[in-house]
C-alpha cells in the first residue's frame, strides 16, 4: 500500500469532502488494522480521530456508542445493559495496548467473520448508524452482516444498543491463547419460552436465532450453517466447539 495522503477532517462536512475528492480511500481509526493490512488500490487515509466520537450518548432507550470509541472506554463507561456483556466482550479483544486504541466502529467495518463485536451486538439488537455521501442512514446489525458491501463507502457514525432488561446472559469465547482473536463465541439469553442465541467466529456468517433450549444443538448440526477451515482449526473443529456451547446453554437455561 503506497499513501499519498494522509488527511484528517475536523467535521463530517470535510470527511464527506475529503471522500468526494479521493474515492481510493480508507478511513484509520485505531489503526491496528490498517497498519498490517496491505490495499493495493487505496492511496489516500482518512484519520477520523478528530470527528468527536470518542463518546458514549446515554438516555433512557439507548446508549449511543461513536463509532471511535475504544474498547478501555467501554470496559470503563457506565454502559449497563445485558448483563455485563458489553464490558465482557470489550476485556477480550487483544491484549490491553491493542484495546487502547482499537475501536468499536474499526471492529465492526473490518469485515471478519471473527470480529468479536458482531455475536454481542447481534445479540443485544444494535442498530448502525452511517454517514455517506447519499446522508444519514441507521441499519439493524442483521442486515449489515447480509449486505456489507452496500455501506463499504461510509462512514460508521454509531452503535446503537437499545437498553432492555434482558435477565441474566450467557456468554462462552473460545480462542487458543488469552490473546489471540477467537475461534468461537456465543452469546445468549432467554427469550419468552425460548433461547435467544448468537453465534460467531467459528462460522462463515455470525447469526442470531431463537429457538427452544431443548434445541439448541440443532442450530450447530443446521445445514445452513457453514464452518471456516483456517489455520485455527477445520470446519469439523469448529462445529465441535460451536456444539459443545450450544449443549452449555440447554444446561444454562434450565439452570437460570
Ligand atoms: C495484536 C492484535 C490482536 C487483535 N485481537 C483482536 C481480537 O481479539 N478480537 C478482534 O475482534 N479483533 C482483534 N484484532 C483486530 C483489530 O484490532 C480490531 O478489529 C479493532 O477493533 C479494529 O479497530 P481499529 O480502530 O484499530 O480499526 P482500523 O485499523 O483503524 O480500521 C479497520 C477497518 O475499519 C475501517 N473503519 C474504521 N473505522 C471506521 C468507521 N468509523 N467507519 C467506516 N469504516 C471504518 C477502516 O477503513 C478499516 O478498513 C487484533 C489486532 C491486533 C493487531
Amino acid at each position: 500500500m503506497t499513501i499519498r495522503n494522509y488527511l484528517k477532517p475536523r467535521s463530517l462536512q470535510e470527511m464527506l469532502e475529503a471522500k468526494r475528492k479521493h474515492p481510493k480511500s480508507k478511513f484509520v481509526a485505531g489503526g491496528t488494522l490498517v497498519v498490517k493490512s496491505n490495499y493495493p488500490d487505496i492511496d489516500t487515509l482518512i484519520d477520523i480521530q478528530d470527528l468527536g466520537l470518542n463518546r458514549i450518548r446515554i438516555t433512557d432507550e439507548e446508549y449511543g456508542i461513536g463509532s471511535f470509541t475504544t474498547f478501555t472506554s467501554i470496559m470503563e463507561s457506565d454502559i449497563d445493559c445485558c448483563g455485563d456483556l458489553m464490558k465482557k466482550f470489550a476485556r477480550h479483544i487483544g491484549p490491553v495496548t491493542i484495546r487502547n486504541v482499537a475501536t468499536i466502529g474499526g471492529n465492526v467495518m473490518s469485515g471478519f467473520n471473527w470480529n468479536d463485536t458482531l455475536p454481542p451486538l447481534l445479540l443485544m439488537e444494535a442498530k448502525l448508524v452511517f454517514e455517506g455521501m447519499e446522508g444519514r442512514r441507521e441499519t439493524g446489525i442483521e442486515a449489515f452482516i447480509e449486505n456489507r458491501t452496500l455501506f463499504k463507502d461510509m462512514l460508521l457514525y454509531e452503535v446503537i444498543i437499545p437498553r432492555k432488561d434482558v435477565g441474566k446472559v450467557y456468554y462462552s469465547r473460545f480462542s487458543r491463547t488469552e490473546d489471540d482473536i477467537p475461534t468461537s463465541i456465543v452469546a445468549a439469553h432467554k427469550d419468552g419460552g425460548k433461547v435467544r442465541i448468537a453465534c460467531g467466529a467459528s462460522v462463515l456468517k455470525p447469526f442470531v436465532k431463537s429457538i427452544a433450549a431443548d434445541q439448541a444443538e440443532s442450530l450447530g448440526i443446521d445445514p445452513g450453517v457453514k464452518y471456516i477451515d483456517d489455520l485455527r482449526g477445520n470446519a469439523e473443529f469448529k462445529r465441535k466447539i460451536l456444539l459443545a456451547s450450544l449443549k452449555e446453554i440447554k444446561e444454562w437455561a434450565h439452570e437460570n
